[in-house]
């Protein structure tokens, strides 16, 4: 069997080589407790100091700004838990959307069923949520905004910069998950008015397991984590210098790489849209034509949506590693996903997408051979009673894909 072809990098992302290579020794002889006052020690901190200052270059922030987490899941509940219980006591509210990533609904569930309360913004059928809709929801006691600057399941970019300052004018702090978004957009967080902004090593091509939480310099959180202190006592626990120095080299390579790596991206991108709209009758985007993340695709093929776990498993066999659009694990994989039930989608068709993504080492060849298997496949599922319709539906669809 050929190697697999691995277009499923929402979820996870190869580590870099070059990521790899530096931290391969701090998983062997180099190994000092960046707390420990001897040299090897002294090493281990110089370590993570640099990676703070690879990570707070790639959002240019000031270093002592990044708070070093377990994963981008504990980023988002250190913000939004971490704010909430900054202020006990006094009446608060968090607005959110209804189409975040679980890591930040449930921690809002949670805050709820501490009194708490939340407001979940819709979206609208293009997977934007809309600033005016932010504007109707604050309150004199919003404490807290926060929305995904891009969505992992339709990789829809979101209005953050509008958003934010909505949030500010209000009163609000903002924090936005840029887990899917940073490495793959530009931030620069001195001219934005962001207080938290969560990112997470292993969607940069960086280790399983870091992550890291942007905190505005002055803004007091109430930490998760207690221990010996360190983070500025915002999360302690013995540094994993090794996953650290992943985390600041994939930071850097993403930095420096971005533009170009976007290039390539939308161009595979474009090749799979434009192929896909003109060979799969039916086949229709999930999500904003434009707003998306550079590699993302969502897609949907009317009268099939039943046959997508199907296909998906099909692929699989082919040697194609695609996701499910509806669920961000594989227990849910055949529940209907809530962000598209957002969108306005139907059930049916909301438990029917496929969600292919792209990294920078995916490459023009591989997608090619995705597209000759995709067409025939797609067919081959589908209901002989349906067949004839088909391209009656592309019709209509291939002009929403192009809209
Ligand atoms: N937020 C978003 C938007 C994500 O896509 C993910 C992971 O898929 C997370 C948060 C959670 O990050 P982690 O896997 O590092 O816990």
């Amino acid at each position: 069997m050929a190697a697999q072809v691995y277009l499923d990098n929402a979820a996870t992302t190869p580590l870099d080589p070059r990521v790899a290579e530096a931290m391969r020794p701090w998983l062997g002889e180099t190994f000092g407790n960046a707390s420990s006052l001897h040299a090897m020690g002294r090493q281990a901190r110089q370590a993570v100091d640099e990676s703070r200052r690879q990570v707070a270059a790639l959002l240019n922030v000031d270093p002592g700004e990044i708070v070093f987490t377990a994963s981008g899941t504990e980023a988002d509940n250190l913000a939004l838990v971490g704010t909430v219980q900054a202020s006990p006591g006094r009446p608060c509210h968090v607005v959110t959307s209804q189409i975040e990533h679980p890591a930040v609904l449930e921690t809002c569930r949670y805050l709820e069923r501490h009194g708490t309360e939340v407001t979940y913004l819709p979206c609208g059928e293009d997977g934007i949520v809309s600033p005016l809709a932010l504007r109707n929801a604050m309150r004199p006691v919003t404490r807290l905004v926060s929305i995904m600057a891009a969505n992992n399941v339709t990789g829809v970019v979101q209005p953050i910069a509008e958003l934010a300052r909505i949030a500010r004018e209000n009163g609000a702090l903002f924090h936005t998950d840029a887990v899917q978004a940073a490495g793959k957009l530009p931030f620069d967080l001195r001219a934005q008015p962001f207080d938290l902004l969560s990112i997470s090593a292993h969607k940069l091509h960086g280790p399983q397991g870091v992550g890291a939480l942007y905190v505005r310099s002055g803004l007091k959180l109430e930490p998760l984590v207690h221990g010996g202190g360190q983070e500025q006592g915002l999360r302690s626990a013995t540094e994993f210098v090794a996953g650290l120095v992943g985390l600041g080299r994939a930071a850097e390579i993403a930095g420096s790489e971005m533009s170009a790596e976007a290039v390539h991206l939308i161009a595979l991108r474009d090749r799979l849209i434009e192929t896909i709209a003109t060979h799969i009758p039916g086949a229709y985007l999930i999500g904003h034509r434009h707003r998306r993340l550079p590699g993302h695709l969502c897609l949907g093929f009317a009268g099939q949506e039943g046959e997508a776990i199907k296909l998906l498993l099909a692929l699989d066999e082919l040697g194609f590693a695609v996701s499910s659009g509806s669920a961000c694990s594989a227990p849910h994989a055949s529940e209907p996903s809530y962000v598209m039930l957002a969108m306005g989608f139907d059930a049916l068709k909301a438990r029917g997408s496929l969600r292919v993504t792209l990294s920078r080492f995916n490459t023009a060849a591989e997608v090619d051979r995705f597209l000759e298997v995709l067409p025939p496949l797609v067919r081959s599922l589908r209901p002989v009673s349906t067949r004839a319709q088909a391209p009656h539906l592309s019709l209509n669809l291939t002009r929403t894909f192009k809209s």
